[in-house]
């Protein structure tokens, strides 16, 4: 699966799932804009890219804020070249019962995990008309297939994501865009570890009797960026181990 010559932006890619996807798609052979609000973090993906001699650059800053995105791009275009591979990845979680979610919370979920996929699009995919080839993946979320108590801001903000990769794919089908999205079940990271959930007494429960890795999402991201997927648009590919089947 060859993306060599091609960059990709990773959001989120210091942490956990967008780290992975970050050194996988390095390894298919794109150079990577890792991008995160926390700059070491980001730092290390790129360290970890370039000891497999791969190319990478960090890139801190706010990946659901125009002005912030504008200014970003300006240096990977000139640094890495237009982005022709996108993976909206960076996120927030939270669970908070529905009576207790404040404007503010549901204002900053939103504008996190779904306006910033919205914002990120609309500001590379010139790169991709005009190479007349693009690859977006976004990250969504099991929660928005089979809801989430206690998630319903988290969850609807991922609900959006989905149909926005389906409105996005049917608007670009015939551009050489492909838009697809993976919804993680369950992955390990530091995410699910800061968050109530209990690892260790869901993974032995789950289907599978253990969490999904990081590389689990890293690999379903790398077949849906790479030429072999060009004729899947507007799906979602479940990454879960099979505790979300329909
Ligand atoms: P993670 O370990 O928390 O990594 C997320 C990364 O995104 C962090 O480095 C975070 O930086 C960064 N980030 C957050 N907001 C950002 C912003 N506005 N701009 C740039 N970077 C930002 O989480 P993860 O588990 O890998 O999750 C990745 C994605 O998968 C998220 O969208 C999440 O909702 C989704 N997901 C994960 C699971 C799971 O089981 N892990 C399940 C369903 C969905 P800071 O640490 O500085 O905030």
């Amino acid at each position: 699966m060859s993306l060599k010559g091609k960059t990709a932006v990773v959001t989120g890619g210091g942490s956990g799932i967008g780290r992975a996807c970050a050194v996988q798609l390095a390894r298919d052979g794109a150079a990577i804009a890792v991008w995160d609000l926390n700059g070491d973090a980001a730092a290390e993906t790129v360290s970890l890219i370039e000891a497999e001699g791969n190319k990478a650059k960090a890139y801190t800053g706010d990946a659901s804020a125009p002005d912030s995105i504008a200014s970003i791009l300006v240096r990977i275009r000139a640094e890495l070249g237009p982005v022709l591979v996108l993976v909206n990845n960076a996120g927030i979680t939270g669970f908070v019962a529905f009576l207790d979610i404040t404007p503010e919370a549901l204002e900053r979920m939103y504008r996190i995990n779904l306006m910033g996929p919205f914002f990120m699009t609309q500001a590379v995919i010139s790169d991709m008309l005009a190479a007349g080839w693009g690859r977006i993946v976004n990250i969504s979320s099991s929660s928005a297939q089979t809801g989430a108590k206690g998630m319903t801001h988290y969850s609807s903000s991922k609900g959006g994501v989905i149909a926005l990769t389906k409105s996005l794919a049917a608007e670009f089908a015939d551009r050489g865009i492909t838009v697809n999205n993976i919804p993680p079940g369950f992955i390990d990271t530091p995410m699910l570890r800061g968050s109530p959930v209990n690892l260790d007494a869901t993974a032995a429960t789950s289907p599978m009797k253990r969490a999904g890795r990081p590389e689990d999402m890293a690999a379903a991201c790398s077949f849906l960026a790479s030429d072999a997927a060009g004729y899947i648009t507007g799906q979602t590919l479940g990454v879960n181990g099979g505790r979300v089947i329909y």
